[in-house]
């Protein structure tokens, strides 16, 4: 697995005089939209195919909005929006795609770095039909994006506002979408191990919390689903270098855990990556219980299907002081 972080040229990527140009014209009381500054590229391997995947991800245009661009071996390629709408698979990981066609697999990792990294647009080129795991987090691609630098675009940001509440499960497995003025991600985890049991987390997605208290923590698994997952054909990729593996009486992995509570920050990442296929970041609270892909994505579908529930709002400049302090209690 390796990263390679020399960002690559590209014509496309907007120069010095034509970026001020463009926030010459902007407004100033609203957040602008933001994509990357260069290419950069990265490969490793996909979780649960085993593939070798190569990704580019590249600046793009305004309002083009995340676009997966799967490359075949045969140099033939399709997009693919980011959106709710073209998700085909909620298990294991979240797959867009089109059904019986070209898909792309776990790519809430990567939706989560961008979404903590406020890019609105970008083209993410990928041979393999998976998105790398790295190291099983969101960090990898938080630096991607930092060595590749980001920029300002001539619209303004776009936010998805919960206007009333919406849920969706059951009290095995639920989610729930409502108002807050403040971006709020919350969810506890209820597992029968004697490791992990029940915790609980509440994240304020403001002033760079996403990137201090969520992006490091790993995806997960237990020691005893591991062959059958290999028997389903999936986690083929999956090894102590990118999740962490949870036995009866602690993980395997050297160096233990990145946070005592890092199970369920990871759940809160796969959340705001879920999210993120909304088109927009959520002016909203999330509150998940022992919930998952199948669930983030349902919600979604309930929320869109009732136009007084949302609406897109212009996100002001000055976001309010806020403390994104995380909060947990295990
Ligand atoms: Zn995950």
């Amino acid at each position: 697995m390796t990263i390679m972080t020399t960002a690559l040229h590209d014509p496309r990527s907007l120069s010095a005089p034509a970026f001020a140009a463009v926030r010459r014209g902007s407004r100033s009381d609203v957040a602008l939209q933001r994509t990357l500054k260069n290419p950069i590229r990265c490969a490793g391997v996909g979780l649960h195919s085993g593939s070798r995947a190569e990704m580019v991800l590249k600046p793009a245009q305004v309002n083009a909005g995340i676009v997966f661009r799967r490359i075949e071996p045969t140099g033939r390629w399709v997009d693919i929006p980011a959106s709710w709408q073209n998700v085909v698979d909620t298990r294991m990981c979240t797959r867009i795609g089109f059904t019986g066609g070209p898909s792309v697999a776990l790519v809430e990792h990567l939706m989560a770095a961008l979404a903590g990294s406020e890019i609105d647009n970008a083209l993410i080129e990928i041979e393999g039909p998976e998105v790398p795991i790295m190291d099983g987090s969101s960090a990898p691609f938080m630096f991607l994006i930092e060595c590749a630098g980001t920029v300002e675009q001539s619209a303004p940001r776009r936010a998805l506002k919960i206007l009333k509440e919406i849920e969706v499960g059951t009290s095995d497995g639920l989610v729930r979408l409502g108002p807050s003025a403040t971006p709020t991600f919350s969810l506890d985890i209820d597992f029968d191990s004697p490791v992990i049991r029940r915790q609980q987390a509440e994240m304020k997605l403001v002033n760079g919390t996403f990137k201090s208290e969520i992006s490091r923590a790993r995806t997960f698994g237990f020691l005893h689903e591991f062959d059958q997952l290999r028997a389903a054909g999936l986690a083929r990729g999956g090894s102590l270098d990118n999740a962490v593996v949870v036995t009866a009486d602690g993980v395997m992995n050297e160096g233990g855990l990145r946070y005592d509570d890092e199970l369920v920050r990871h759940k809160i990442l796969d959340a705001v990556g879920d999210l993120y296929l909304a088109g927009g970041p959520l002016f909203g609270r999330f509150h998940g219980h022992r919930s998952g892909h199948r669930l983030h994505h349902a919600a979604l579908v309930q929320l869109f299907a009732d136009p007084s529930a949302w609406r897109w709002v212009e996100i002001p400049a000055v976001a309010a002081a806020v403390d994104g302090r995380f909060a947990a209690t295990a």
